[in-house]
């Protein structure tokens, strides 16, 4: 949805390079499908997207895609695009362009295609990615009192909220730059 800049683009293309490559020694997909996915255009998310990591978008008008020439663009999180999260951009990358060759639904099949990405460890860089945007964008730290566990939120919890684990009201903490 946003516009990439000169670094992201360049990011971006080589990101694309390495996870086509990558997907060519897998032996399943044809010469003319990894071809093709070096033509799909690459996009940024919104800064401020916390949900989704990354997202295929099709053309408009496209009501039951079936084929990769109707998709629009790939977006991934701006925030990806750092040499410390490539392992974790390029399984997004991945898992995108599986949905662009035309298996649009999470079913058993897809998973299947997802798991040939050689590094499991990237995939459960997922979380670590989530729990960083929550708390770049947290106003208020939520403090278990006991157990010192951290809960990075936008809003004050007023007592309403347990550590699971302790039993006891979190405490309110304001954000402050050096957290
Ligand atoms: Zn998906
Ligand atoms: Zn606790």
């Amino acid at each position: 949805m946003a516009k990439p800049n000169v670094q992201q683009i360049r990011f971006l293309e080589d990101l694309k390079l390495f996870v086509i490559e990558v997907m060519s020694s897998f032996d399943i997909w044809s010469k003319q499908q990894l071809t093709s996915l070096s033509y799909v255009k690459l996009g940024v998310l919104r800064k401020n997207a916390t949900q989704r990591h990354g997202v295929t978008r099709w053309k408009r008008g496209v009501k039951a895609p079936k084929h990769i020439h109707e998709v629009d663009v790939v977006d991934l999180h701006p925030r990806l695009l750092f040499e410390d999260w490539k392992p974790y951009a390029a399984w997004v990358l991945h898992h995108e362009f599986v949905h662009a060759l035309g298996y649009f639904a999470h079913d058993s099949a897809f998973r299947t295609l997802e798991q040939l990405w050689p590094s499991k460890k990237s995939s459960k860089m997922g979380s670590k990615f989530t729990e960083m945007l929550r708390r770049e964008k947290a106003t208020w730290l939520w403090v278990c009192p006991k157990c010192k566990k951290e809960f990075p939120r936008q809003k004050q919890g007023n007592g309403r909220y347990m550590c699971k684990t302790c039993k006891c009201a979190l405490d309110d903490v304001p954000m402050t730059a050096s957290q």
